[in-house]
């Protein structure tokens, strides 16, 4: 079969069990009105279900390919990055990756100029970032023992303190996002993978009929 690699145990054998009953459906020669339908009938519905099983593959293995490109892209891609050390400012592919005593994850560079290791001003994935993010304000905004606003007394501009809720906010509408896009598509692959395991059960009854002379295998 073209193309096995990316179908499901269920789908090969499914597709097998319809290539037999095509080739017995070809050998029946029925003058009954009502099984001719049914034999075309047969035909045509095992031609689009062959049909549905290769697109449902094909869209399974475009979405596998995804998640796995999110990681490789990952490291393969360029960041803008400024040396902690010399101030160099240049684009560079982390080294790897390692969690801090924040308890997040963020990628490590070398400088090219001074050869400092250093590590990204945020961490390298959305749910980090959030919880960064989320740090970032909440400390800001907290009042000291006399009632002073921690961004004010460090004069920061408040600017920048509401750049990290707003940082929250629409990292957590691309995390919902993403989160939703993969469930709706694991959800419809599992849908049909019950279609195609109740199809494979009813196309073997009916290959059982045609082979133990069922009404179109009477006709022969
Ligand atoms: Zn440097």
């Amino acid at each position: 079969m073209e193309n096995a690699v990316f179908y499901t145990d269920t789908e090969q054998e499914l597709l097998e069990v319809m290539e037999d009953i095509r080739k017995l459906l070809k050998k029946t020669i029925t003058f009954n009105l009502k099984l001719w339908a049914i034999k075309q009938n047969s035909l045509q519905m095992m031609k689009q279900m062959a049909k549905d099983i290769h697109t449902f593959a094909k869209l399974r293995q475009e979405y596998a390919d995804m998640l796995a490109k999110e990681k490789t892209d990952h490291w393969e891609s360029f960041h803008d990055v400024e040396c902690t050390k010399c101030k160099f400012f240049t684009s560079l592919r982390p080294t790897k990756e390692a969690v801090y005593n924040d308890g997040l994850t963020y990628h490590i560079y070398e400088c090219p100029k001074c050869k400092t290791v250093f590590r990204d001003s945020l961490p390298n994935n959305i749910k980090d970032t959030m919880v960064f993010a989320k740090k970032q304000y909440d400390f800001f905004v907290k009042r000291d023992k006399r009632g002073r606003i921690n961004y004010v007394t460090l004069g920061v501009p408040k600017e920048m303190v509401t750049s990290f809720s707003e940082m929250y906010t629409n990292l957590k509408v691309a995390d919902d996002n993403v989160i939703a896009e993969r469930i709706e598509k694991e959800a419809s692959a599992k849908n049909f993978e019950a279609v195609i395991a109740d199809e494979l059960v009813r196309f073997k009854v009916f290959k059982a009929e045609l082979l133990n002379g069922g009404p179109l295998a009477a006709e022969e």
